[in-house]
């Protein structure tokens, strides 16, 4: 897919104000400073469009960003971080599933993945989640240019096998790298291929 534009389009706190659900969206999320921003950056080839290494937790909103005027990229709150109050992760959660359970024009959720950490458990819990509630999700593994490529696949394969406790099949998967751009042209033609189904 050529992107032809990127734009920022609203910052919310309320899932009742968000954009009219008449385009299709990809909600990317995971934990603070697994590669978020930048991986957004990089597919938009804008570089500022995502703010990168924002300070964890501060504020808490789904920003929407609409790409070649017919789909939206939406950034979600980062979670996981260490220094957050319960009470914060317990609005975190509320204002996220809300979201995610609610948007009747959310295609996918994209869950990113630090390529270089063994399986984390909130990133399995939070999958499982996405299984219960029958949301379709794929995960996208982080800064693969931090290390080889055969660390990156060990981790891939852990993380992986991690799932299939609870699903018969793992959801597909990319690894990118918002350095290298490796993964750009695979996960813009995997949404691509969504929206022209
Ligand atoms: P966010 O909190 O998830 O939005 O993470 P950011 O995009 O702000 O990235 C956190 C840190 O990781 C920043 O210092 C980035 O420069 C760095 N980073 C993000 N993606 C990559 C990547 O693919 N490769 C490398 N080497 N560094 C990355």
């Amino acid at each position: 897919m050529i992107i032809k534009s990127a734009d920022f389009i609203c910052s919310n706190t309320q899932v009742s104000k968000l954009p009219l659900p008449l385009k299709p969206e990809y909600a990317f999320i995971g934990r603070s400073n697994v590669g978020k921003s930048s991986l957004i950056n990089m597919l938009t080839q804008k570089k500022g469009l995502a703010k990168t290494s924002q300070t964890p937790g501060k504020t808490q909103l789904i920003n929407h960003f609409l790409v070649n005027e017919d789909w939206y990229i939406v950034d979600l709150p980062g979670y996981g971080y260490a220094r957050i109050s319960k009470s914060k992760k317990e609005d975190w959660d509320k204002f996220i599933r809300n979201y995610l359970d609610k948007r009747e024009s959310l295609q996918c959720v994209m869950v990113l993945i630090d390529s270089r950490l063994e399986p984390q458990k909130i990133d399995l819990a939070f999958c499982n989640w996405l299984g219960e509630k029958g949301l379709p999700f794929i995960l996208i593994f982080t800064k693969a240019d931090k290390q080889g490529s055969l660390k990156t696949d060990q981790n891939v394969a852990k993380f992986r096998k991690a799932l299939m406790t609870t699903f018969e099949e793992a959801p597909q998967h990319f690894v990118t790298s918002s350095e290298t751009q490796a993964g750009r042209d695979e996960v813009l033609a995997f949404i691509a291929n969504i929206n022209q189904s």
